[in-house]
């Protein structure tokens, strides 16, 4: 194809206006008609444009302080103000009820407090893509990757964005209130993080299994185009090291210096791809980041399952975001993540955990992953719950470069997930050991919140998601899955 046809093809592929985008899925799948809160409520709302939030009676909370100490707060109180937690104290110590919202946490059985969970690897589009794939019939990583683009091309913009509703959704139904999400086309996750509200980073490619014509220039496009106006986070992803040449790794690395942008990219997930980089680069994954200057702190590796001793070293040294998946690991026979040997250099508080897409993990939460960390690993040694819990939350802030969130602290961004106490998932547990909760909470499997506070809103309210209706998107999601089978069959 002529240059510029090329350039006017990726033009219209990816930089269709968000706007549009997010108004046509709102038009589709918006909430509407939300009953009002019933008598056994815990919410008491005095003006429903509230700023000003008082959580009370707390029965307990769990966080980690301001030095990463894994702590439960027992019957204490939060105050919100816009988007920020301004106090964190005492129930007996909350004086005044002049608040805009008031939400009782000791009623009716109680509510378990924990920051949102923080999810540092996902690709929402691909969830169109759930029962698209033979995930357990045999096929290799490298199988499924070489299928992805086929589907992907059988997608539209609006299908990429409707499914991110659907991923992000679901996520936030599961606790999770932050998604890194690694995808080629920027407009349709601008547009889910618009209709979700759910705190994104929306890492376009610029080096793409399934979009050839994705470079570094989209990035300085939209960041020329957009910049001011952004939801979510603008950060750059590189399918796998091997897909870029030198002069994009050179871009990336002055795009990043420049605008301060995270890079992600998939690692060693496979020996094939730790050879391919050898192919390309004349070495691997890590010493070619090391030699494009972009082995630091703004960058953020998946699965890194096929790499040495000296390259684990060379991660923490120079302080690069890991993300373990363990279940998509073991479905893609990929290999088993390295993971004593992170505990043992640094107890690993650089890695955090992530879901990956539909196609690698049907459930969509970060629970059910922690306890597959923990059973994955266990013949080793054992993953302790409070390990679990610092990775999907102060480890998956600390790798995603946002020290406002994963704790509830004054001063941090309100990100809350509330879980019922009174429920199988939790109950019984020991009163005198209240940590044996967050043992159930994660051994239980798949729970799912029952209120969600983002950036001090409530995104979920009574296990009701107040911006999107789910009906009307279960709905949309199978008409397109089907839409898109079609299309499939006919390429084929
Ligand atoms: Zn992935």
């Amino acid at each position: 194809m002529p240059l510029f046809l090329t350039f006017i093809f990726y033009l219209l592929t990816n930089l269709m206006p968000y706007k549009k985008l997010h108004a046509k899925i709102k038009k589709s799948v918006r909430a509407t008609n939300l009953l009002e809160d019933d008598e056994h409520s815990r919410f008491r709302v005095n003006n429903p444009r509230y700023r000003t939030v008082l959580i009370e009676n707390i029965p307990f909370i769990f966080t980690c302080d301001e030095k990463n100490k894994l702590v439960c707060r027992k019957n204490y109180s939060l105050i919100i103000k816009g988007d920020t937690i301004a106090e964190v104290l005492p129930s007996q110590k909350v004086t005044g009820r002049n608040f805009d919202l008031i939400y009782d946490a000791g009623r009716r059985g109680g509510i378990v407090v924990t920051p949102g969970l923080i999810n540092a690897h996902a690709h929402p589009p691909m969830y169109l893509l759930r029962s698209a794939m033979m995930l357990d019939e045999g096929e290799s990583v490298d199988e499924t990757i070489a299928a992805m683009p086929l589907w992907e091309r059988a997608m539209t913009e609006e299908d990429y964005a409707l499914a991110a509703v659907g991923d992000l959704t679901e996520e936030q139904k599961s606790g999770i209130t932050t998604t890194l999400s690694h995808f080629a086309a920027f407009a349709p996750i601008e547009a889910a993080a618009r209709a979700t509200k759910q705190n994104t980073i929306n890492a376009v490619s610029v080096a793409s299994n399934t979009h050839p014509q994705n470079s570094p220039r989209l990035i300085r496009e939209i960041l020329e185009k957009h910049g001011d106006d952004l939801e979510a986070r603008l950060a750059m992803a590189i399918h796998y090291v091997y897909r870029a040449d030198d002069k994009i790794l050179e871009e990336v690395k002055a795009l990043s210096e420049e605008y301060n942008l995270l890079l992600t990219c998939h690692m060693a997930e496979s020996e094939g791809v730790a050879r391919k980089c050898v192919e390309r680069h004349g070495s691997r994954e890590v010493a070619t980041l090391e030699r494009s200057g972009l082995l630091n702190s703004r960058t953020i590796v998946s699965h890194a399952v096929h790499i040495n001793e000296r390259e684990i070293e060379k991660l923490i040294e120079n302080k690069v975001g890991i993300v373990h998946l363990p279940t998509s690991n073991v479905i893609h026979k990929s290999g088993t993540f390295p993971l004593w040997k992170f505990f043992d250099l640094e107890k690993l508080s650089s890695v955090a955990l992530g879901t990956d897409s539909v196609v690698s993990k049907s459930r969509l939460d970060l629970l059910t992953e922690a306890y597959q960390a923990r059973l994955t690993h266990i013949y080793s040694r054992t993953v302790k719950f409070g390990t679990l819990f610092k990775m999907m939350t102060v480890n998956g802030a600390r790798v995603l470069n946002m020290p406002d969130r994963g704790k509830v602290l004054p001063g941090l961004k309100a990100d809350l997930a509330f879980w019922k106490l009174k429920d199988r998932g939790f109950i019984p547990f020991d009163e005198k050991n209240p940590m044996s909760l967050l043992g159930n909470l994660i051994t239980h499997g798949g729970r799912t919140v029952r209120d969600l506070m983002i950036n001090g809103r409530f995104v979920i309210k009574g296990r009701r998601h107040q911006l999107i209706d789910e009906s009307k998107l279960l709905e949309t999601l199978q008409e397109k899955h089907m839409q898109m089978r079609r299309r499939v069959k006919k390429e084929k």
